[in-house]
């Protein structure tokens, strides 16, 4: 294993443990399992049984129900007996927090039950205590008292658990040691476990949720690596970015925190949580999945002990590592070091280049689609927070003068006859830039191939001769079919060189539809964004991806979806590489939104409100409101949130700033009025 993974080069998917639910498998290579929850109250039967229908036939291979007390809990014998006289067997999963009597009735009903170990034992009461080691250990004791009576009863009924840790409800004891932390995330869910496996039961997956994608990855990798230490083995993951919120949004999150995973082959099931209708999370989690299906994995039973040098030759082209440990730590967030070019790199935020190439001419109005509005009458350009900093013009020339903030990259033959030699700059192939004659004093962007079949694998000369001219930004990009972990092996090449130029991030997309495209692009990007790589993105598409793409985004924008009222490709590549910055948290440029799927326990409308709260607050760069549909999880799983909406009981919503309750009970027929309240008493408002 190296690190978290069986490899960071070569697509291996992680061996687990083979877990049986009902008649499906999990784990243990057989295919990554796609599934979801319903939304339905589930005293409901007849609503969640054909909740349950309408995600089964969308594709759902395992569908979850919550069982928030004992009549919920006994009330899936009904909903279970219903699905099966209709001819459905897809296993049902009960949602448990807070009652373990809840999850020993379910436990013998459904396939299996979910435990979020942060609060089936303790109440959430946001307290620190320091606990000495006596004190910790009588509070495992309890656990264990409270949580074997499960697991006997899984064992004997043959029914399989998920051990589900979620960031925002770690229990005040977890927190209290380990603080708010991916490390204590894991050491919850080992408490479990460990108590699991004394009592001999293995039917167990596990998972490590947050609404942020960088916490979700690292808490994951621990975990693998903690399994792996303790017990030599690991157990199925369950992977998803929780309370990801909606739309284009909802789906580069997940992306970013489901896809970063996947590529390094961990994760056994996914399921994207959005604040959508369930049977709108299958398609997605899909077209997630289906980008593996494609990679080769080599037979390890024929695999033998291999020399350096073979391994620089491995299947994908992609050399191995060499040194034992990578020069960048895969379990803490630290971004690459760099020197600045321009304003590029160092500590300036990733800068976005937009790739207008593709259009035979360009004018003032087209810019409108990367965050530039002309008004003529004033003669001014108004710039938007999501204004990309670079446009690609490839041999277009620009007849107007520019927006201040924005400058122009074309190829080395059209930039020697541009005026504004402070404003526009040439783009290079590597082994060109070696060999140009002529090159900007200011800036040059380098493009490098990385690990394509063409790329020689042990020849990184060129890469030395480019290293540390500081005029020189490098754009990197692969055509291999494993492109992250090739772009990322560079990544690492770099370092361990010393060649600390700034690095664009090129992601070609040759999807077709909106959806496919957003997976693509969040991933590829995403997951070198979350390990500190890139200090720019630039998102491209095939000629022929266009106009598939186009009347995909028409599908998209009659169904009311939010894609940021995408019209033009434009527009949706540029609100991509904005909202990939903002999930990876490097550069925020709009409100966030975190805002729970919804299911039986909700209190109101979350689509309904999620939306209305948004109309009023998008304007609110760098605030982060969480939409939560009950008191019962929701100030928990609010994690890291600036402003809380929670539904309290009927009608009724209680606003916090962050932990802390600040309007009680508030009439939801003006809770949104006075959200806004609360966000101008808090000096978190600005006038739209
Ligand atoms: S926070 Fe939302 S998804 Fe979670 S239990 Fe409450 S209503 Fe259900």
């Amino acid at each position: 294993m190296q690190f978290y993974c069986e490899s960071l080069t070569e697509y291996k998917r992680l061996a687990t443990r083979e877990v049986k639910i009902g008649d499906l498998l999990l784990g243990n290579f057989h295919p990554i399992r796609v599934q979801t929850m319903t939304t339905t109250d589930t005293m409901d039967t007849m609503a969640t049984v054909e909740q349950s229908i309408r995600c089964i036939e969308a594709g759902a291979e395992l569908v979850r129900i919550t069982a928030p007390s004992k009549k919920e809990a006994e009330n899936l014998l009904h909903i279970k007996n219903d699905l099966r006289r209709r001819g459905y067997t897809t296993p049902l999963v009960a949602d448990i927090h807070f009652t373990p009597n809840a999850a020993e009735i379910a436990a013998r009903i459904v396939e299996k039950v979910r435990v979020n170990p942060g609060n089936y034992v303790d109440k959430k009461k946001f307290e620190l205590i320091e606990y000495t080691d006596a004190d910790y250990a009588e509070e495992i004791d309890r656990i264990r008292d409270r949580f074997t009576p499960l697991v006997k009863i899984c064992k004997e009924y043959g029914t399989a658990m998920r051990i589900g840790t979620n960031h925002g409800s770690l229990s005040d004891r977890i927190m209290s040691r380990y603080g708010d932390t991916p490390i204590g995330m894991v050491e919850s869910a080992m408490e479990f476990l460990r108590i699991a496996r004394y009592e001999t039961y293995h039917n167990i997956v596990l998972s490590m949720k947050s609404s942020n994608p960088q916490v979700m990855v690292q808490a994951y990798r621990l975990l693998v690596r903690s399994m792996f230490d303790e017990f030599g083995e690991c157990y199925p993951l369950h992977l998803g970015v929780t309370e990801a919120g909606d739309g284009e949004d909802g789906r580069v999150k997940s992306a970013i925190g489901i896809g970063t995973l996947l590529e390094d082959g961990l994760g056994d099931t996914i399921r994207v949580s959005l604040t959508e209708d369930p049977e709108l999370e299958i398609p997605v989690c899909r077209d997630i999945a289906k980008r593996y299906e494609r990679r080769t994995q080599k037979d390890r039973t024929t695999e033998k002990p291999k020399t350096i040098n073979a391994l620089r030759e491995n299947a994908a082209g992609i050399p191995a590592l060499v040194s034992s440990r990578p020069p960048y730590d895969p379990f803490h967030y630290q971004r690459r070091n760099t020197f600045v070019v321009d304003n590029i790199g160092g500590k300036h935020v990733p800068v976005v280049i937009a790739d207008l190439s593709k259009m035979n001419m360009i004018t003032p109005s087209d810019l409108h689609n990367i965050g530039y509005a002309y008004d003529e009458a004033t003669d001014k350009w108004n710039i938007s927070d999501a204004a990309a900093d670079y446009i690609f013009t490839g041999k277009v020339e620009l007849g107007f003068a520019l927006p201040g903030t924005l400058k122009v990259i074309t190829w080395p033959d059209h930039w020697q006859n541009a005026h504004d030699k402070t404003k526009y700059f040439p783009i290079y192939e590597s082994k060109g830039f070696l060999e140009a004659e002529s090159k900007s004093d200011l800036v040059n962007f380098v493009m490098l191939d990385c690990f394509s079949d063409k790329t020689p694998l042990n020849d990184f000369t060129y890469l030395d001769e480019l290293a540390n001219d500081r005029s020189v930004v490098l754009c990197l990009s692969s055509k291999n079919p494993h492109t992250m972990p090739a772009i990322r092996r560079m990544f690492i090449e770099l370092q361990e060189r010393k060649i600390d130029n700034p690095v664009v991030l090129i992601a070609d997309s040759y999807w077709q539809t909106a959806d496919e495209h957003l997976i693509h692009y969040a991933t590829e990007t995403g997951a070198l964004l979350l390990d500190g790589f890139g200090d720019g993105i630039c998102l491209g598409m095939t000629a022929g991806s266009y106009e598939h793409l186009a009347s995909s985004l028409e599908q998209v924008n009659a169904s009311g979806r939010n894609y940021s009222n995408n019209r033009t490709t434009e527009q949706f590549i540029n609100n991509t590489a904005f909202s990939i910055l903002q999930a990876t948290r490097t550069r925020i440029s709009k409100t966030e939104y975190i805002s729970c799927p919804s299911c039986g326990r909700t209190l109101f409308d979350l689509q309904e409100t999620t939306a209305r709260i948004r109309s009023v607050t998008n304007h609110l760069k760098g605030v982060k409101i969480a939409i939560m549909g009950c008191i019962v999880n929701g100030p928990g799983e609010m994690a890291d949130a600036d402003f809380g909406y929670v539904g309290s009981g009927p009608g009724k919503i209680t606003l916090y700033k962050g932990k802390e309750v600040m309007k009680r009970n508030v009439n939801s027929a003006v809770a949104v009025e006075e959200l806004v309240n609360l966000l101008k008493e808090n000096g978190a408002w600005v006038s739209p």
